[in-house]
């Protein structure tokens, strides 16, 4: 029997404006959190979700991050929500001038491979309510100041995957779904092996071919950023501007920043120790994101502003000004 039908109304109407005060009050607390601009930036790493039998004896969930269940997505983005995180794309952090509510830390949710627990539709063509996208989908319905923001690192047909997403056929709508929406798609190689050894012109053609594929399938598309399989960036830094930059089989890319797969949260762009070329991200294997809901003050707290750089004055001395994309940076 559900606890309202146990209570005297008058105490289920007390303890609905408790909630509703309580609730006001951690959204003010929120938003009176003092702007730190130079703090660090949480960037989720899933793979996937409810996650197909990939493991040899059944799906592990929870274990290390690879294979979350949907309760625990669910949990984590409700915690994120409490924690007054708010989620942006990878691509937003390019620069420092990106929007984040005042008082708000931002967050990025990353999601490895277009692995087909990420985004399946049912028969009739309905989202799976228990993929990812079916639970990010719905988490915005119910928090509407959530928006729909995550960077997908997707993989073109390839031995590793059928077609993103694996569901034949319905890759072009769901590559489309997810880019008008506000998800951002982003090039994680073509093949998804290491690229610890690989030739420049090997180099070169794993991310021209990703980049075409990605292009024909949804027209227009700009894919600004990547991420290395496993982890693992070429060995000779030298080849690292293949990754960034280049030209394939008549085709041009250009990506802006390259992602690792490990090495906690992020340094804020206009932070000077923020490096485009190696941006950490954070496991999702529970207790691992969990940990900075504990540790708020290590974290990013946006002034509301995309065109002011707040920082404690403590912290003056770590801003790269070259790196202020014209913001104006205030002490206080
Ligand atoms: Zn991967």
């Amino acid at each position: 029997m559900p606890l309202k039908t146990l209570l005297p109304r008058s105490l289920a109407a007390l303890l609905a404006v408790l909630a509703a005060a309580f609730s006001l009050a951690c959204t003010r607390a929120q938003s009176e959190r003092p702007a730190n601009e130079l703090g660090r930036i949480p960037i989720l790493m899933y793979h996937s979700v409810g996650g197909e039998a990939e493991f040899a004896g059944g799906p592990l969930f929870d274990i290390h991050g690879l294979n979350i269940a949907p309760a625990t997505l669910r949990r984590q983005l409700q915690g994120m929500y409490d924690a007054g995180w708010y989620p942006v794309n990878m691509r937003d952090l390019l620069s420092p001038r990106f929007f984040v509510p005042k008082g708000k830390t931002p967050v990025v949710l990353t999601f490895d491979d277009a692995r087909p627990s990420q985004y399946r539709t049912l028969p009739g063509g309905k989202i799976d309510p228990n993929c990812a996208v079916g639970i990010l989908e719905a988490f915005h319905r119910t928090h509407p100041d959530w928006p729909r923001r995550a960077t997908f690192y997707v993989l073109p047909e390839s031995s590793y995957n059928g077609v993103p997403f694996d569901q034949d056929g319905q890759e072009t709508s769901k590559l489309r779904f997810l880019a008008r929406s506000g998800y951002e798609l982003a090039n994680h190689t073509t093949s998804h092996r290491s690229l610890a050894d690989l030739p420049p012109r090997t180099l070169r053609w794993e991310m021209a071919y990703s980049t075409r594929y990605f292009r024909r399938q949804v027209p227009g598309l700009v894919m600004q950023t990547m991420a290395l399989p496993y982890g693992i960036a070429p060995r000779d830094p030298a080849h690292w501007h293949d990754l960034l930059r280049g030209m394939q089989g008549g085709t041009r890319y250009r990506h802006r920043c390259i992602l690792l797969a490990s090495g906690g949260p992020a340094f804020a762009p206009a932070d000077s120790r923020f490096d485009l070329s190696r941006i950490p991200r954070i496991v999702s294997a529970p207790g691992e994101i969990e940990h900075w809901f504990t540790v708020p003050a290590s974290l990013y707290v946006s002034d509301g502003s995309p065109n002011t750089i707040t920082v404690p004055r403590s912290l003056a001395g770590q801003v790269d000004r070259r790196h202020l994309d014209g913001a104006k940076f205030v002490v206080y």
